[in-house]
């Protein structure tokens, strides 16, 4: 049988960050990934925005995680010279009667420590974005925006500068509880690992369920909420990325810039069964409603389907928001495992933090 220290499963932003942690600080490191390829899924199927930390519950993981890696991750893009802008948004009250809650996100983000937001009224946003027509807005200058397939690259690049190895079409398919570690099946080969990190994405829960020994009632039920993008064609009049108040299940169908200031608007929510990325155009009708509630002079024709993501989500429709689940021994008793749950936004913005995180509990749990 062979042996390796670590193995990391799942190839995505997350998985990444954590082979380049392990792998810096000396470990061994296997990242096995099912897809021929690294960031398949979540990791290249999201909005690309560096989140401030303005909306999550304080002290949660995700409000904690989002400011802490916000900060690493602008410190990694300058240092690696990956491709990002701190381009600023606004996230806007389109009526008096939206400002009760657009003041709940500024009590909240200044509680997780977001402390440069600035209030505009409604001229004061007309300044900045002619075109908008609203009551007023929050204005938060350190949301920025990532080439996520730049950072992807930068975190193989360093965890294989330190010696790791990335296997693609290596699908875990199943494993064992050892006296002593994990055994894992892998693509047909059985290799024991001292630790294991789950950090398959929409995938976690089924790949604990996988192994033999991890305890049943600790792996919570898996939801998807599918969320599609539509581009625009033609230049777009905006140069901050522009939000609404958030809805249920998402951060509500905002429009975001990539680096070559190609807008895009998304994601909406609907619940689905499992990962699937069908972006049906039809979808196009609810967009075009909801952006004129802030962009009334939206042309006909000028929204193109473009792609879908699907958020990993632990609560269902109706429940409240979940955190991010990050489960080591203290909580499923099995040395050297360590299951990521729930990773969805802001977990581009947190990968470094989650990765810190996870590796101090990696020395920890062997
Ligand atoms: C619509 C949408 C918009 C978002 N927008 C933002 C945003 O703007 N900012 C932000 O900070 N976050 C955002 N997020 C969240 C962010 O994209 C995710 O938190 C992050 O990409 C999760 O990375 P991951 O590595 O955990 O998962 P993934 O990228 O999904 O990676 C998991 C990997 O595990 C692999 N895998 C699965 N099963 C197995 C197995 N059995 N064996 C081996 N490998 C396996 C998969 O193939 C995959 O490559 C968004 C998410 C969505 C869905």
């Amino acid at each position: 049988m062979e042996q390796v220290d670590c193995v990391v499963i799942g190839a995505g932003v997350v998985g990444l960050a954590i082979a380049r942690q392990l792998a810096m600080a000396g470990r061994e490191v296997l990242i096995c990934e099912a897809e021929g390829q690294i960031g398949q899924h979540c990791s290249s199927r999201n909005s690309e925005v560096i989140h401030a930390g303005l909306y999550y519950p304080t002290g949660s993981l995700k409000a904690r995680l989002c400011v802490q890696g916000r900060a690493m991750l602008y410190r990694y893009c300058a240092e690696r010279h990956i491709p990002h802008q701190r381009i600023g948004k606004l996230l806007l009250a389109n009526t008096a009667a939206d400002m009760p809650r657009l003041k709940d996100i500024a009590r909240r983000a200044a509680a997780n420590g977001v402390e440069d937001l600035q209030w505009l009224d409604a001229a004061g946003v007309r300044a900045l974005e002619p075109v908008l027509n609203v009551h007023a807005a929050l204005l938060s200058p350190s949301t920025g925006i990532v080439d996520s397939h730049a950072l992807l690259q930068a975190l193989l690049a360093d965890a294989e500068a330190h010696g790791a190895q990335l296997a693609c079409h290596s699908p875990l398919s199943r494993g064992r509880v050892l006296a002593d570690g994990m055994e894992l099946e892998i693509a047909g080969i059985t290799i024991k690992a001292r630790s294991v990190i789950n950090a398959a994405g929409a995938w976690a829960p089924a790949v604990a369920a996988s192994m033999a020994g991890v305890p049943r009632e600790t792996i919570p039920t898996a939801h998807y909420a599918r969320g599609v993008y539509f581009s625009l064609s033609g230049r777009s009049p905006f140069s901050r990325l522009i939000y609404p108040l958030p809805e249920a299940g998402g951060l509500g169908c905002h429009l975001t810039l990539d680096l070559a200031g190609q807008a895009r608007f998304g994601p909406d929510v609907a619940w689905i069964d499992g990962v699937d990325y069908r972006l049906d155009p039809a979808r196009a009708a609810a967009f075009y409603h909801s952006i004129r509630r802030w962009w009334p002079q939206l042309p006909d024709g000028a929204l193109q389907p473009a792609y879908a993501g699907v958020r990993p989500k632990l609560a269902g429709p109706g429940e409240p928001d979940a955190d991010f689940v990050i489960q080591g021994p203290a909580q499923h008793g099995v040395a050297g495992l360590i299951n990521l749950y729930g990773i969805e936004s802001p977990g581009l913005t947190s990968c470094l933090a989650l990765a810190a995180l996870v590796g101090a509990m990696a020395n920890h749990t062997t």
